[in-house]
């Protein structure tokens, strides 16, 4: 074989430089990339031994010297011979001997407006420069020179040009000669301007290996005493360390200061008029307020339809004395909650008395009385078995399976539900409205029937020592010991056809419901699965949020799920946090809760790589591996398990609709408008809450229009269901009856988007909106066609900028993956200068220090809250996102973004504690006392307010009082690390980097990458786009 593959390719060889016929010249061209494109470098190392490297320079330079040259077959012949170079030693000297050199650096002149051709050119160059004296004889011939042409100040454009042209450079450069021309030249000086340029403008961090590439060659010439005095004289070090301290933070002093002007005409804010129907109502009715519906006297605006719902509510009912009692409930326990911040159990669990009524509710788990047992479980498999291909298609036609929803009634009848702020009725009115591009086929149970939260939350899970390691053995086993492995694919999307066996052993799967997103279950071993999840719609990444229903499973038996596909290279699973369980046969039993679940839980990387074909351009990308085990609490039960606490659109408009039914409509003004409807349909609510005018008196319309705004946002990022459980709190707080809530109605007018990505949240995605953009990083120039939520919530706030009216606080809330607690990220220009070490023209900036106070006061009120992880600093990457275009364009000096983890707290009360939804409610709760404080604390501060306020917050137990006092003497936060060192070492690191023969294999993989795309425009593009694209973090 070897030698008839020798005689073969000497024969080729042979041809290609005898031969004048082009045809046969590409023919042999492609052969030879063919023949090494596979297989180990031996092959490579054999052509070279038998004369390839000279045949390739030769036949280079015959084609050169052809007028015009013809690129057709120069260009092949370039991706070989840089392939072949990269293994050949002496092809420099071969090259300049052939003079291949001198062909190869005039082509590389001609070509400089054909960013494709000079690339080639360049890759050659490189290889022949590797031999240091070749490298001397290009220095020169002018090589420099050129290459400092091709290197421009910064451009998206040409990214892969442009970095060959810095690695040639940068070989050249280590020469000394070389250097010293480059010295002599001032180029040293040239190189800092251009890696300053280069390092300010790429914001997304996208064009590193240019930057790397520059930083190179400035390395190189310092290795020779003139080029290190130059480059000291040039202030290089002062420069570069700057750079290094931070590489994100934007130090453009005008950048940092200039209002941009207004990004669409400003004409069209004047439709925001309309959302801010507060600002003209007149209240007629107030004089006969006697439950008229005071809200229907406003123009001007567009409700959204409440549906009707066809069983009296268990919240706010409409009959005086009886909704009087049970509000006062709430308000007291609201009061409570507020007061009682730093224990651990909040009566907030129990807003709604009637939520003890129910006798299941007190069986505990082993402990059922079989009586209850036999008929539940009939309940659990009757619903499961309805679940999955019957029941809930409630959400197509509930005429078609009429009788489905007569088993639930009855359910319902038997087993109500008491979840406060939830109504499993009104929930599948709201589920019925709620579009998708994704066909659902069912509810799922947990949104319908409620999450009440467990007593008390649950702590972190201690890590096992070495259990990384037992599960990556258990992995490696598969393949070793392939006996007991089924590898059976027992849920796919991909596969309609495929039945789910309900007779076999395994597990049943399903994820067609809202937010839901497993895409695939196989069954590894009898009881190990792994999954893989979705892709966010309209990208082929972000893969983290999961969401999914599992049932058929035996008691007592440990299950092991893997998720296969995770993308984040770590993970708050690797520091305590589990995912979240909700089992029916618990709700059944009268504890509908959501609880975190799963032992031996780990995140690490596994031996999946992305491919080309399927990736979209993403390359090499790697993928990581969640593994958790779960004993489910009852055999044959219908479970679902979530990445964390689910909340869904559906979920959010029943909860808007019982918030509306519940505030007396005397005290609270509580309007709904539709902000905007989002590209797959479903309108976007926006929420005001304020108090009413006491009377119409005109001193007290006065005094209702021109209270101060504050606007808060939420769940732009689907998969950060925290931010609307924060968000749930906030809005029951505002809406009670707690003093503490009436002082902040009647001081603000609340503007609230309570879900800025409403078809992420109902895709099951966890980033994306349905065009698969970040919302969060489109707020400079957003479209109302392409980010309608984030056009129009953008609109708004422009509006009140425009008509002077721009809200003391604007607030996105995020869930975090990687830190725990709860933080806010805010903008300072002193701080960012100051921590970027830049100091040019900042002696003249004046800034206050108000965007501190909030913090700080949340940290002292707010268990969660920890001020050592808050950030004021204004990165470039983030530059888009809500909090700096608020803070830049409408000059809201508190923007923040508040961000609460995934997991729990390292410090304060909740100190090695997961989150669960009530601690994440009292966040919410807490930031809006919060802003109350902030304004006692301002000197704008309403006298008779301020009055008032005292007077509330120096009621009967002082439980308030306690807050204030750690207000006052504050509570020291020490500096804590956001991570423990995790018990294990864990490989994390991407693989590209710091390894100089990395780069080698780089340009390898580039110039392979090359020869696959015929279209090499089209190559050049897609790298491109996806240089910016990786540049999102
Ligand atoms: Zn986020």
């Amino acid at each position: 074989m070897a030698e008839r593959e020798a005689s073969g390719l000497q024969v080729l060889l042979h041809t290609l430089q005898s031969s004048c016929d082009r045809e046969s010249v590409l023919t042999i061209l492609r052969v030879l990339a063919d023949l090494l494109s596979v297989g180990t470098d031996r092959r490579i190392h054999y052509l070279i031994s038998k004369g390839g490297s000279e045949a390739l320079l030769r036949t280079l330079v015959d084609t050169a010297r052809t007028d015009p040259p013809d690129y057709e077959v120069l260009l092949p012949l370039f991706r070989l011979l840089a392939k072949v170079g990269l293994r050949d030693k002496t092809i420099g000297q071969k090259a300049l001997e052939l003079e291949a050199l001198d062909v190869t650096l005039i082509l590389a002149r001609k070509s400089l407006s054909h960013s494709q051709r000079l690339l080639h050119c360049l890759w050659a160059l490189r290889v022949f420069a590797a031999r240091v004296t070749t490298g001397a004889m290009l220095g020169i011939n002018g090589a420099m020179e050129l290459l400092l042409k091709v290197i421009p100040p910064y451009t998206h454009r040409h990214s892969r040009t442009i970095r060959a042209a810095t690695e040639v450079l940068a070989m050249l450069l280590r020469s000394k000669s070389n250097s010293r021309r480059a010295v002599n030249q001032g180029y040293v000086t040239s190189l800092l301007r251009l890696h300053q340029d280069w390092h300010s403008h790429d914001a997304a961090a996208a064009c590193v290996p240019i930057r790397r590439g520059l930083l190179l060659c400035l390395r190189n010439v310092t290795t020779i005493r003139s080029g290190r005095e130059a480059f000291l004289a040039a202030g290089g070090m002062e420069l570069l360390f700057s750079h290094a301290q931070d590489d994100d933070l934007e130090t453009d002093v005008d950048k940092l200061t200039a209002k941009p002007g207004l990004d669409r005409p400003e004409e069209e804010l004047l439709q925001y008029e309309a959302m801010c129907p507060e600002l003209s109502c007149g209240f007629e009715e107030l004089e006969s307020q006697s439950g008229g519906d005071l809200n229907s006297g406003c123009a001007n605006h567009q409700h959204i339809p409440a549906a009707a719902s066809p069983k009296p509510l268990r919240v706010g009912q409409d009959q005086g004395s009886q909704e009087r009692a049970g509000e006062d409930t709430i308000q007291a326990s609201l009061l409570r909650m507020v007061k009682t911040a730093g224990a651990r159990s909040r009566p907030a669990t129990t807003l709604h008395p009637a939520g003890r009524a129910n006798g299941l509710g007190t069986a505990s788990p082993g402990n059922e009385s079989p009586g209850i047992q036999a008929p539940l479980e009939e309940d659990a498999r009757g619903l499961g078995a309805v679940s999955c291909p019957r029941l809930s298609a409630f959400l197509c036609t509930a005429a078609r399976c009429g009788d489905t929803a007569a088993e639930l009634e009855e359910l319902l009848k038997s087993r109500p539900t008491h979840v406060a702020f939830h109504d499993p009725h009104l929930f599948m009115a709201k589920a019925k409205r709620t579009r998708s591009v994704v066909d659902f086929e069912m509810l799922a149970f947990p949104d319908l029937w409620g999450h009440r939260p467990p007593p008390s939350a649950q702590s972190m899970l201690e890590r096992k020592c070495g259990i990384q390691r037992i599960k990556i053995l258990e992995d490696i086993r598969r393949l070793i010991q392939p006996s007991d492995v089924l590898n059976k694919v027992v849920f796919s999307l991909d596969e309609p056809g495929l039945l789910q066996d309900t007779d076999s052993n395994s597990l049943r799967f399903f994820s067609k419901f809202e937010s839901g997103n497993l895409r695939k279950a196989i069954q590894v071993r009898e009881c190990e699965y792994d999954l893989l999840i979705n892709a966010d719609l309209s990208s082929s990444q972000h893969q983290q949020w999961f969401y999914f229903q599992v049932s058929g499973m035996r008691a007592a038996t440990q299950y092991r799920f893997s998720i296969v596909n995770c993308e984040k290279p770590n993970s708050q699973f690797n520091y305590g946090m589990q995912p979240t369980l909700y089992s029916m046969k618990e709700a059944l039993l009268g504890r509908p809760s959501w609880v975190r679940a799963g032992s031996e839980v780990c995140y690490y990387r596994n031996h999946y790589v992305r491919h080309v074909a399927g990736a979209g351009g993403a390359r090499g990308r790697c993928y990581y591996t969640l593994t958790f085990s779960i004993t489910f609490p009852h055999g044959e039960d219908v479970c679902y398990v979530a990445y964390h606490y689910p909340y869904t659109y559906t979920a959010l408009m029943t909860h808007l609709d019982l918030l509306e039914r519940s505030v007396d409509r005397r005290q609270v003004y509580f309007r709904r408008e539709v902000l905007c409807h989002t590209l797959g349909g479903n309108p976007c609510p926006l929420v005001t809450i304020t108090a009413m005018p006491a009377s119409n008196s005109p001193d007290h319309l006065e005094q209702f229009r021109h209270r101060p705004y504050q606007v808060i946002t939420a769940r732009v990022h689907p998969g950060e269901s925290n931010a609307s459980w924060v968000m749930k709190g906030a809005l029951e707080f505002l809406v009670s009856g707690a003093p503490a809530a009436r002082l902040l109605r009647e001081a603000f007018i609340f503007k609230i988007i309570p879900m800025l990505n409403p078809d992420g949240v109902v895709s099951g995605n966890h980033r994306c909106s349905l065009s698969g953009e970040d919302l969060n990083r489109q707020w400079l120039s957003p479209t109302a066609q392409r980010q309608p939520t984030v056009y129009h919530a953008k609109g708004l706030l422009l509006y009140l900028s425009s008509i002077g009216r721009r809200p003391v606080v604007f607030c996105d809330f995020h869930g975090h993956s990687q830190k725990k607690n709860v933080f806010l990220y805010g903008c300072s220009i002193k701080e960012t200068l100051w921590q970027a070490a830049c100091t040019v023209g900042t002696a003249h900036l004046s800034e206050d220090v108000s965007y501190r106070i909030l913090p700080k006061i949340l940290a002292k009120l707010a268990p969660a809250f920890t001020m050592s992880s808050c950030s004021f600093l204004v990165e470039k990457s983030r530059a888009s996102t809500a909090r700096v275009v608020v803070w830049r364009e409408m000059g809201v000096s508190r923007s923040y973004t508040m961000e609460s983890s995934y997991c729990g707290c390292n410090q304060g009360p909740y100190q090695g504690l997961q989150f669960g939804t009530s601690e994440l409610e009292e966040m919410g709760a807490m930031f809006c006392l919060g802003l109350l404080i902030l304004e006692f604390k301002s000197t704008s501060c309403h006298h008779q307010l301020l009055a008032r306020a005292a007077a509330v917050l120096n009621t009967e137990d002082g439980a308030l009082d306690f807050h204030l006092q750690r207000c006052s003497t504050g509570s020291s936060t020490a500096e804590l690390e956001d991570e423990p060192p995790c018990a294990e070492e864990v490989e994390y690191s991407v693989g590209s980097g710091a390894d100089p023969d990395a780069s080698f294999a780089e340009l390898d993989r580039q110039i392979q990458a090359c020869a696959f795309d015929a279209d090499e425009g089209a190559q050049a593009e897609q790298e491109d786009a996806e240089w910016r694209r990786k540049g999102i973090p």
